[in-house]
């Protein structure tokens, strides 16, 4: 599943990232975005080339963006050996909050469904009436408690994250996240995209504060939907992996081992992640 690099011993392998420390030092992480794309909570078997690649450049584009919020990304880069440059970061090893900051400007997917069930998501209430793909009037903080690796990561009411990392790094936790989305939801607006969610981790700075972690802003970790089909009734015109989602529905029951994709599925699912990157970095 990952392949060794020198100097470096593989420490554990998620679904889609490798995570590798240097050896002789215990104070950094190298993160490796593997092309394996899951759906579903599996892995599929067939990878998207390049897809690492460009979920690392996404990351890196938007921690750019936000030069005012610690992040743990390491300034000195140099030992990262060139084979897998495009899709690594060197980043400092963090003791990470075990909460998924998910900030969602649009009621959609598993939140839409909670919300169907009881009128709120994590704990937060909203208005009734609400259809799936609406916009809500702002954006809301819904954390989920980070489930071990097998797990399903379980919403979670923000009283829970206090008892989980107590009241100060709770509050900074939502107030970041949602400051994160919001300019992020901007930046993206001006180029055509609809942010409607992300998935933010972050972990301890030791004084207290927090820092932004993992991968920021991908479409693994996010939704961007075009902003002018939105505009004309077209929901979730998404920029991620919804093509892999789609057949995987139409030709896998969810049981036993899934599927090979065809390749014009994974043709077009690349020419999706490689279209966002575009869009996005194309204004610069
Ligand atoms: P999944 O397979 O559902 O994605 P995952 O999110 O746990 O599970 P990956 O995203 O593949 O796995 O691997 C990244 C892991 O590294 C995550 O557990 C994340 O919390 C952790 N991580 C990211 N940045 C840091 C950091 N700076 N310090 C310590 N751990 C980190
Ligand atoms: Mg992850």
């Amino acid at each position: 599943m990952s392949a060794a690099i020198a100097g470096f011993a593989h420490l554990a392998s998620g679904k889609v990232r490798d995570l590798y420390a240097p050896e002789g030092r215990d104070d950094a992480l190298l993160l490796v975005a593997s092309d394996r794309v899951s759906a579903y909570d599996v892995v599929l078997p067939t990878p998207i080339p390049g897809k690492g690649a460009m979920l690392t450049a996404l990351t890196r584009w938007w921690l750019a963006r936000f030069p005012d919020v610690p992040n743990a990304l390491l300034d000195d880069e140099s030992s990262v050996p060139d084979a897998v440059r495009d899709r690594s970061m060197l980043v400092r090893r963090l003791d990470m909050h075990p909460v998924e900051c998910v900030v969602r400007g649009v009621v959609t997917g598993s939140g839409y469904a909670e919300y169907v069930e009881r009128g709120s998501i994590s704990g937060v209430r909203l208005p009734q009436g609400l259809q799936e793909g609406d916009l809500l009037p702002e954006p809301i903080f819904t954390p989920a408690f980070k489930a071990a690796q097998g797990d399903h990561d379980e919403n979670i009411a923000f009283d829970r994250v206090v008892e989980l990392v107590g009241g100060p790094a709770a509050e900074a936790l939502r107030a970041t996240s949602l400051d994160v989305f919001r300019r992020a939801a901007e930046v993206a607006g001006a180029r055509g995209l609809l942010l409607a969610d992300t998935k933010l981790e972050f972990g301890a700075a030791g004084d207290g504060g927090i820092v932004l972690a993992d991968e920021v802003l991908t479409s693994d970790s996010s939704r961007y939907w075009d902003a002018d089909a939105y505009a004309e009734g077209r929901r979730g015109v998404s920029f991620d992996k919804q093509i892999v989602r789609d057949w995987l529905r139409a030709h896998w029951d969810g049981t036993g081992a899934p599927p090979r994709l065809p390749d014009e599925v994974v043709a077009r699912t690349a020419d999706r992640y490689r279209e966002l990157l575009d869009r996005l970095a194309a204004a610069d």
